[in-house]
């Protein structure tokens, strides 16, 4: 029996997973596959997942989708990092900026350098050497124009913070434009053809057969396809990153608009605030193992910097990752395939890669199961480096005041981890793995905003004259506060740019 070729795309889910996966191949591909969705406005959408990392900016771009309309349209602001509050140790910040720290050009990475001086006393904050840590601090945002070239405001990465509900109308509109045709209703049950229990049709309450030579499924964490008829499997990570909670409650705005989100430690977990134009999103993220719900509400209630505008929700979760994300002729998007806390905002992307990866792998002549090794192989690969990268901000922790924190400190690692802190903490090296998603950059500053520091650093760092590199160091951080300085406010920007009606 043979699929191919692919002419019949059924996409299961309208949240964010299903409606970028329809807008994005429907673009590629164009009138050569028919492309249904399927949503139920009774399941509605999970409705989180407001933070992106810069990368949203190709996805955006690949589909020709203007910024400052996406803005308007989805209440967008720009986001330049996160600033994590109580995490090293209570009454410590430091914030993760996209981009770069220091000047580029150097035989030798700027942080080296920076060290030097750092233990002479003689260096500002790491934040003062990055445009994106330390314009966020200011609340300033600027989208450099080309003739600014050479400036270090060309160096500012942004990301943004969006409404997920309106994101997912936005790419609605865009996909059905597209011709992908959207059926409301919930899918009673799935049928399988024998012998090789492929997916040939979901069935709609309503009785109606929907068939399909190829299913992507974007059901959310009920995994529709993919875990409750496929059973691909599922790889719990909850030991290395415990919390298994959020609640949710949108707020009035409050405050000046910052380019960052903020993740605020508390005793159990975290707490999210997300600005966006019209409104804050704030939830707190917590471990059921170390905090009753209520305690996680109360906390959550307490620590609001705006009116809140709905009850809160509460929402349960595990960490993990599918062990098979394409499984038959199904392969999972989203929540589907797995999550790790929203801590360094990576869903998204994950949803982004994913999709990038179905196209690079996309059927050609049937389900060819060396294509779906590598696929597999690839996901797994692009979640283990995530997962590392978020388990390390619990891991690097010197707080001492809960349970939690105590588990954290002291919990075993992936060896792949401990390697990487090994090896910074000798003598400040980092090395970023083939296709990894965060960067040296984003290692450093994580680590050393938690206190991290290592013992001592490159030797080549020692070879010019302490002067010449502390002004060195100085200019830097000169021209970045000056630049800053010279900034609108996000507020400002957003106002003359892409304010929503
Ligand atoms: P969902 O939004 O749950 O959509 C599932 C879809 O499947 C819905 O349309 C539903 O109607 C449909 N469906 C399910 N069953 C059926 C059925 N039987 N019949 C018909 N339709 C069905 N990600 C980030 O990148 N940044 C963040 O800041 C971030 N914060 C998060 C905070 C929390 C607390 C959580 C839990 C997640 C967060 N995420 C974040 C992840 C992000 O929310 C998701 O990756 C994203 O929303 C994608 O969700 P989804 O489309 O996979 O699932």
């Amino acid at each position: 029996m043979t699929l191919t070729p692919v002419r019949k795309i059924v996409v299961v889910g309208g949240g964010t997973a299903g409606w970028m996966t329809a807008s994005a191949l429907s673009k590629t591909l164009g009138p050569a596959c028919q492309i249904r969705l399927i949503e139920s406005d009774e399941i509605g959408i999970i409705g989180v997942g407001e933070a992106t990392i810069p990368h949203i900016n190709e996805f955006n771009r690949a589909l020709g989708i203007d910024e400052d309309t996406f803005l308007r349209a989805t209440q967008g602001t720009f986001k330049l990092g996160i600033e994590f509050v109580n995490w090293g140790q209570t009454g410590e910040r430091y914030i993760h900026g996209f981009g770069r720290v220091g000047q580029p050009g150097d035989a030798l990475p700027f942080h080296h350098f920076w060290l030097r001086m750092a233990k002479l006393g003689r260096a500002g904050p790491l934040a003062a050497y990055s445009m994106n840590t330390a314009a966020p601090h200011h609340a300033k945002f600027m989208r450099a124009p080309p003739e600014m070239r050479g400036s270090p405001l060309q160096d500012l990465v942004h990301a943004f913070h969006f409404d997920a509900s309106l994101y997912a109308r936005f790419l609605r509109d865009y996909a059905e434009q597209r011709g992908v045709r959207r059926t409301e209703g919930k899918i009673a049950r799935v049928s399988q053809r024998e012998p090789d229990g492929f997916i040939d049709a979901v069935v709609m309450e309503s009785g109606e057969r929907i068939e399909g030579d190829f299913f992507v499924d974007c059901s959310g964490m009920r995994a529709l396809l993919i875990e409750q008829t496929l059973h691909a499997g599922y790889e719990d990570w909850s030991h290395w990153l415990p919390c298994d909670r959020a609640i949710a409650v949108p707020c009035a705005s409050a405050g000046e608009l910052l380019p960052m989100t903020r993740s605020t430690a508390h005793a159990a977990g975290w707490q999210w605030r997300i600005p966006l134009q019209h409104r804050t999103g704030n939830g707190h993220v917590y471990s059921s193992g170390f905090m009753e719900a209520d305690q996680a509400e109360a906390i959550l209630m307490a620590n609001l910097d705006g009116e809140p505008t709905a009850q809160p929700r509460h929402i349960r979760f595990q960490t993990g990752r599918r062990k098979k994300s394409w499984s038959h002729n199904c392969v999972s998007v989203g929540l589907a395939s797995g999550f790790m806390e929203p801590l360094e905002s990576t869903s998204i992307h994950l949803i982004q890669t994913a999709i990038s990866r179905i196209i690079n792998f996309f059927p050609q002549a049937g389900f060819d199961a060396a294509d779906i090794a590598e696929y597999n192989l690839q996901t797994q690969v692009e979640y283990e480096r995530i997962r590392d990268f978020l388990v390390l901000h619990y891991k690097v922790t010197r707080r001492t005041d809960s349970a939690f924190w105590d588990y954290c400190r002291t919990m075993p690692i992936p060896e792949s981890l401990q390697r990487k802190i090994d090896l910074f903490l000798s003598n400040g090296r980092i090395y970023r793995e083939q296709d990894e998603l965060f960067t040296e950059m984003s290692w450093l500053q994580v680590m050393v905003g938690q206190g991290a520091m290592p013992r001592g650093y490159h030797p080549f760092a020692d070879l010019r004259p302490e002067a010449e590199v502390a002004a060195y160091l100085g200019n830097v951080e000169q021209v970045i506060a000056k630049c800053v300085k010279a900034m609108p406010s996000q507020a400002e920007f957003i106002a003359a740019h892409c304010a929503a009606g």
